[in-house]
């Protein structure tokens, strides 16, 4: 396994210098690469119009089917691109069968953006929307999930990296768990896309949703899924346009066959391409080594933390990947976020209402999210960790 050449993508990054930032699981900052392809092709746009900027660009629009397939371990024919991962998952989620009587299962670490949907579209039908327990160091219980499983569970929906957590959720399992009774898993793999190997067919997911503006490092209003060809003829589309089919007759359409029947024609070429050169510089460096690196960073930061008088490291898991999870005695999640941010170092907060299951049980209003990529040195590891004493000391 190759390592990363911290010193090589550290020049990509122009915003490195400027501080600590510990915000990938937020929405991170993008190589030049990046910013390049979408600012060029937007004065391509000014200069040619929309139309003619898109196809002179054509070729490598369509090779970047083959570039998420090589990402996400799936066939180019599996990929859609949307502009977002909440988009990729309704789509998914939507066009998913169910009828009165059907049981979906989610875990304790479903994410609102899933979780009101799937309670909405289940009292519409008559479905049910019940939760697998986990284990006592917070992954879903597989045991827990046969139990529970039987012929009438039409879906299991997976958060693989929750957003206020380090956990990895173990995903071969439940898969061969809810294939045994012939269950759909949809996997959100909006936070582990990017930081993590993640394979579609490898895992055996049926389908999967994730964006490009968090580990990734592209741009915001970029999202992509993958939907397994044998799943395709047991889902209903129910958003389709003039690019997810073909009207043939005037009374009459057919649909593609393949996962791009869940896109609409309409999308931004720039954002598009700027996330095909944010995967081609992730697969360049390798998944392997930039979840080598994350991880590195990710546990100095959480080991450092936790030897801080009065911080508290919350993240649950046994495998814990770049979100790192904390509270400081004395001081609101938010008051410790707004002074970090007066020492150059910029983090996020996660509140109850985006994994309500889970911070619930917990008894968490709030935590502090910190979520380092592989573009940080040691060393500015070690600042935050003193930023955060410092916050800490400054408690009254
Ligand atoms: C951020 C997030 C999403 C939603 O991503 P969008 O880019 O807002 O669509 C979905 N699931 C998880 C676990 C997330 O953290």
């Amino acid at each position: 396994m190759s390592t990363i050449d911290l010193a090589a993508v550290r020049a990509d990054t122009p915003a490195c210098p400027r501080g600590v930032f510990l915000d990938s699981a937020g929405s991170s900052l993008p190589p030049v690469q990046v910013l390049d392809e979408v600012v060029g092709h937007l004065r391509r746009e000014a200069e040619v119009g929309g139309y003619r900027a898109h196809d002179e660009r054509a070729a490598e629009l369509e090779d970047g089917y083959a570039l998420m397939a090589r990402l996400l371990g799936c066939e180019p024919d599996e990929v859609a691109f949307t502009d977002s991962a909440t988009r990729s998952w309704l789509a998914a989620f939507d066009a998913v069968p169910l009828k009165a009587g059907d049981r979906i299962l989610v875990t304790e670490v479903e994410y609102a953006g899933n979780a009101i949907p799937l309670l909405h579209r289940a009292a519409e039908v008559g479905a049910s929307v019940e939760t697998v327990p986990s284990t006592p160091t917070g992954e879903v219980d597989v045991a827990a999930l046969r139990e529970l499983l039987d012929e009438r569970v039409a879906l299991v929906s997976l958060v693989h990296v929750p957003s206020n957590g380090g956990l990895v959720n173990p995903v071969a399992e439940v898969v061969e768990a809810a294939h045994s009774v012939g269950a759909l898993v949809l996997l959100d793999a909006c936070q582990s896309v990017g930081q993590l190997p993640v394979y579609a067919a490898e895992l055996g997911v049926d389908m999967l949703s994730g964006t490009g503006r968090k580990w990734l490092r592209g741009p915001r209003g970029t999202g992509f899924l993958v939907v397994r060809r044998a799943v395709l003829p047991r889902l209903r589309p129910r958003l389709v346009d003039l690019h997810s089919g073909t009207w043939s007759a005037p009374e009459r359409y057919e649909l593609r066959t393949d996962a791009r029947v869940f896109e609409l024609w309409e999308t931004s070429t720039a954002d598009r391409l700027g996330l095909l050169a944010a995967v081609r510089y992730a697969v360049e460096l390798g998944l392997e080594a930039i979840a080598a690196a994350v991880g590195e960073r990710a546990q100095r930061l959480r080991a450092g933390l936790a030897a801080v008088p009065g911080v508290t490291v919350h993240d649950l898991g046994t495998t814990r990947c770049g979100i790192v999870s904390f509270t400081v005695e004395g001081r609101s999640p938010r008051q410790v976020r707004d002074e970090l941010a007066d020492h150059g170092v910029t983090v996020t907060v996660t509140g109850a209402s985006s994994t309500r299951h889970d911070m619930t049980r917990r008894g968490l209003p709030e935590l502090v999210r910190a979520s380092p990529h592989y573009f940080l040195t040691l060393d500015q590891l070690d600042e935050a960790v003193a930023a955060v004493e410092r916050v800490s000391e400054d408690v009254p």
